[in-house]
C-alpha cells in the first residue's frame, strides 16, 4: 500500500460511520481527489452533514496528499469550482530546492480545479488560515471579489475580508483574472509529444505581466504525463510557476513526483523573464537523470 492510499485510510477511519460510510467506494477507485457537484450531494444526504460540516469533514483527505519533508506540517484545501465540483490540494515541499519553489495547498487546490477545466473558484475550505502569499495568490482568481473562505471553527469570510484594501491585476489595468479560459494561438512544428503537450499548456498559460506564456509536460516512470501552465500574479512573487502546476497534476493524480523521467517547457521569447534555469534546477533536485527539451518561441 502507498503512503498515500495509507493515509488516506487513516483519515477516513476518523470520520463518522455514515460518511465513512458513503465515501469509502470513492476513495478506493484510484481517487485523484475530485468530487463532482453529484457525488457530494449524495455524501451530504447519506452523512445527513451540511455543506460546510461536509467540506471540513472531508479536510483530512486533501492533507493527505501532502509532500512535506521539510515542515511535517500537513495543509489540505478543498476549491470548489464554478460547475459545483470540489478539488482536493495540499502543500509540497522539495529537499534541496530553495523554499521559493515549494507550493501551498490553496495554490495545488486552485490550480487542480485549472487543469481540469474550471474557470472559476466560489469557495474554498482550509485547515490553517491561508498565509499572506495565498491571500494575494486567490485575489488573482477571475472570481476573487466574491471568492468565500472557510476555516474549521470559524464562521465563513470573504476572501476581500482577509486581504483588506488588497492589491491586484485591476490596479495594474488588467481584466480578466487567473483560470479565465485563454488560448494564445502559439504554435510549434515538432514531433516531440511532450513538446506538443507542453505548447498546450502554455496556450492556456495567464501571464498578463510579463508576457511569459510558458508551460511544461513531465513524463514519469510510469509512463503518464501531466502538463502545467503559468499562474502569474499581479503582486509578481506569489506566480506559480509552470512547473509547480505541473507538479500540482501529478501529486493528484497519485505519482511520485521523485519519479519524474523527462521534461518539457515551451516559453514565449517575447516574454520579460524566463523559466529554463530554474525549472532545470528545480527537476534535478527531483531526479539528478531527467531530460529536459526546451522550445523558445
Ligand atoms: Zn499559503
Amino acid at each position: 500500500m502507498t503512503r498515500l492510499q495509507q493515509r488516506l485510510e487513516e483519515a477516513l477511519a476518523n470520520l463518522p460511520e455514515a460518511l465513512r460510510t458513503s465515501l469509502t467506494p470513492i476513495i478506493n477507485t484510484e481517487f485523484k481527489g475530485v468530487i463532482s457537484k453529484e457525488q457530494f450531494q449524495s455524501l451530504q444526504a447519506d452523512s445527513q452533514l451540511s455543506d460546510k460540516e461536509l467540506r471540513l469533514a472531508l479536510l483530512p483527505l486533501a492533507a493527505a496528499f501532502s509532500v512535506a519533508p521539510i515542515s511535517n506540517f500537513y495543509v489540505g484545501a478543498i476549491a470548489r469550482g464554478l460547475t459545483g465540483n470540489l478539488y482536493f490540494g495540499a502543500n509540497m515541499e522539495y529537499n534541496d530546492v530553495q523554499l521559493g519553489q515549494t507550493i501551498h495547498a490553496e495554490q495545488s487546490a486552485i490550480s487542480h480545479a485549472w487543469i481540469q477545466g474550471e474557470t472559476g473558484i466560489s469557495d474554498i475550505t482550509i485547515n490553517f488560515s491561508p498565509c499572506g502569499h495565498c491571500r494575494q495568490f486567490m485575489n488573482e482568481l477571475t472570481t476573487a471579489d466574491s471568492l468565500m473562505v472557510q476555516l474549521p471553527e470559524r464562521n465563513e469570510k470573504s476572501l476581500q475580508e482577509y486581504l483588506p484594501e488588497s492589491f491586484g491585476p485591476k490596479d495594474l489595468g488588467i481584466e480578466g483574472g487567473l483560470l479565465a479560459p485563454l488560448s494564445h494561438n502559439l504554435a510549434l512544428e515538432t514531433e516531440s509529444p511532450l513538446l506538443r503537450k507542453a505548447l498546450e499548456a502554455a496556450n492556456r498559460s495567464h501571464a498578463p505581466y510579463s508576457h511569459n506564456l510558458s508551460g511544461i509536460a513531465l513524463e514519469m516512470e510510469s509512463g503518464e504525463v501531466y502538463y502545467g501552465m503559468y499562474a502569474e500574479n499581479a503582486a509578481f512573487n506569489p506566480s506559480l510557476p509552470p512547473l509547480q502546476v505541473a507538479l500540482v497534476h501529478a501529486n493528484m493524480s497519485r505519482e511520485d513526483i521523485l519519479t519524474v523521467k523527462s521534461a518539457a517547457l515551451v516559453e514565449d521569447h517575447k516574454g520579460a523573464i524566463s523559466h529554463l534555469a530554474i525549472t532545470q534546477s528545480t527537476l534535478e533536485a527531483l531526479n539528478p537523470d531527467v531530460t529536459l527539451e526546451y522550445a523558445s518561441l
